[in-house]
């Protein structure tokens, strides 16, 4: 009996010819690299639960920026831990805040490099929240007023994109009408369109210290076993005017990226969370996994799902295990 069947493998028969064939490359270009900076002198603080990820001051950025070049990361995620926090987050639009003269170093010493502004209050008030509180309420309205300051504060002191990330109604409305207001018609939008309200966030909030005093984020951030929800919010993302969009966190929510991808025709961005790198790196460190095939999977399947960026605490070993193999 002849049998028919089709040799798929004739494709996979050696690492030339799988090269070939190859339909998804990771490059330096796709990473966005967060950086936390830390009001104060001679900090440079590793993050317990993130391992290789440290909170710097400023003291400590030009080092830190020389070696993010030197690895080829063309564009850093800015965060900031202020020394004093406050209800209404005051520090996160301060002429001085810290994001602000981060900025302003980065933008001196590293022209070529792309600054992006993560844009929210979290990190700045007392109570931890994303917005303005009013008993345990988060509001809205009131929380875009200081979001716009934000972003102008930012777009001041020369950032190149704002990120916001509070997942307000109208925060893109709101964010581009003031820049364009202020004259910063040229500066992108990369919004936290689709940003869900996962438990994958644990470690970031150690690194930015910026968890919530008192109850959650469900009110703003989205439910995990949404998808529909995840459309509603991105439509009018881009309605309102948004230049990227950002899908958080990475690995749990793939198939929403490629909703995302399939749907709109801006780019794609996807946060590969904290809590995903703490798990790899924990895992690895045990010796139970191959750290390096591991995260180099992990992030090809964000570009396959259709991730035209990655914003990953892993960019630095990546870009250098990609080096390796080449
Ligand atoms: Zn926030």
């Amino acid at each position: 009996m002849e049998l028919q069947f089709k040799r798929h493998r004739r494709l996979r028969s050696s690492a030339s010819m799988r090269s070939l064939v190859r339909e998804n490359h990771l490059k330096a270009e796709d990473f966005i690299y967060p950086l936390f900076i830390y009001e104060g002198d001679n900090i440079r603080k590793e993050v317990s639960s993130m391992p290789g990820v440290y909170q710097v001051s400023m003291d400590h950025l030009e080092a830190e920026m020389e070696d993010i070049v030197a690895h080829g990361i063309k564009s850093v995620l800015l965060f900031g831990i202020p020394k004093t926090k406050d209800a209404c987050g005051e520090q996160a639009y301060h002429d001085h805040g810290i994001v602000q003269v981060a900025t302003r170093f980065i933008k001196e010493k590293f022209p070529e490099i792309i600054v992006v502004a993560d844009t929210c209050l979290c990190e700045y008030t007392s109570h931890g929240h994303c917005g303005v509180v009013e008993g345990e309420k988060v509001l809205n309205d009131q929380s875009l007023e200081l979001l716009v300051k934000t972003a102008i504060a930012q777009a001041e002191a020369g950032a190149d994109i704002i990120a916001p990330s509070n997942m307000m109604d109208g925060f893109v409305a709101a964010i581009r009408a003031g820049l364009d207001e202020a004259g910063f018609t040229e500066i992108p939008i990369m919004s936290y369109a689709v940003k869900y309200a996962s438990a994958f966030y644990g470690p970031f909030r150690e690194a930015a210290e910026g968890a919530p005093q008192f109850g959650d984020r469900k009110t703003y951030q989205m439910d995990p076993a949404n998808r529909m929800e995840a459309f509603r919010e991105a439509e009018s993302d881009v309605e309102e005017g948004a230049d990227f969009l950002i899908v958080k966190p990475g690995m749990p929510y793939l198939d929403i990226v490629r909703d995302m991808k399939n749907t709109f025709n801006l780019p794609i961005v996807i946060y590969n969370v904290s809590g995903e790198y703490a798990m790899v790196k924990a895992a690895a460190q045990n010796g139970w996994i191959d750290e390096k095939n591991t995260v180099l999977e992990m992030l090809m399947g964000m570009k396959r799902a259709g991730a035209d960026l990655i914003i990953t605490y892993a960019a630095k070993d990546a870009v250098r295990w990609l080096r390796e193999d080449q």
